[in-house]
């Protein structure tokens, strides 16, 4: 099941690394998604004030728990099931070597502990973290971009190479910090209005703004007109703010 799994642990020194860019305080509680056998978990319990672990395999889960660490729960779970926010009270941070097969819908999951969690440091494969940390309006942006961009800063503070991990995985890896603003980058009235239209925007990355959204929104020439985003354009070349004050026009423009 492992590989799988997206099991992919991490050596000691490589830990050591991550642990010394978290810097995990004693009155801090941290989720970790996908502890494994604990690699990253058991230095962090002995350092923080609580850690809070999900784990999909229900043998890891196990042989974890059984080891009756101090200050650790292990939940086992599927963490793209589980009501992760109420494992954890407010304030808390978020980590994990993320099992690579779901990072994107495990990012889009973060988004909605904004408010709850204050940063996430998460392992992903390198080219998932940089094209997420890529700014909008830039080549390799897209639609975990422009959600990120808009509710926390983003960057990418340290790399590991395959033999950080064993088994060795195929791909380079990189550490994602997101830290969460206490308000959105820009004015975003509605969050489910927003995501819908960049997720329109960018449903064939080849095709032009105008005919990605052309069927789905009414008045999309006035409005793209009005806000002097040329039609022609491709959703990656637009920012935040222009993304919002194109929902923000949509909307006013749909029919109630
Ligand atoms: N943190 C450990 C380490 O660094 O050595 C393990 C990291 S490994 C890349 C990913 C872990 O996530 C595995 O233990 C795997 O079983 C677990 N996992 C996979 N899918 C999961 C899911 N949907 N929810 C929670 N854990 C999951």
């Amino acid at each position: 099941m492992g590989r799988r799994l997206g099991q992919h642990f991490l050596r000691p020194a490589g830990v050591e690394r991550l642990l010394k860019l978290i810097d995990p305080r004693p009155d801090q509680t941290f989720l970790e998604i996908g502890p494994g056998r604990g690699a990253l978990t058991l230095p962090l319990a002995e350092r923080a004030g609580r850690v809070v672990a999900v784990e999909l395999d229900a043998r890891l889960a196990a042989e974890l728990q059984r080891r009756d660490v101090p200050r650790l729960t292990v939940v086992p779970g599927d963490a793209l099931k589980t009501d992760l926010a109420a494992l954890v009270p407010s304030g808390t941070r978020l980590v994990g070597n993320l099992p690579y097969y779901v990072s994107s819908p495990l990012l889009r999951r973060f988004l909605d502990l904004r408010g709850h969690v204050t940063d996430v440091h998460v392992m992903l494969q390198e080219e998932v973290a940089r094209r997420v940390a890529s700014p909008p309006g830039s080549r390799q942006c897209g639609i975990l971009s422009v959600l990120y961009a808009a509710w926390a800063d983003v960057d990418l503070p340290m790399r590991f190479p395959p033999a950080a991990f064993t088994p060795v995985p195929k791909v380079h890896s990189a550490v994602l910090r997101a830290r969460f603003l206490a308000r959105p980058r820009v004015e975003i009235d509605d969050m489910e209005a927003f995501e819908v239209l960049v997720r329109t925007a960018f449903t064939h990355r080849r095709r032009t703004l105008e005919n990605n959204l052309r069927d789905s929104y009414a008045n999309l020439k006035e409005n793209l007109r009005l806000l002097n985003i040329e039609g022609s354009r491709r959703a990656e070349t637009l920012s935040v703010v222009d993304f919002a004050r194109l929902s923000r026009a949509l909307r006013r423009a749909m029919p109630t």
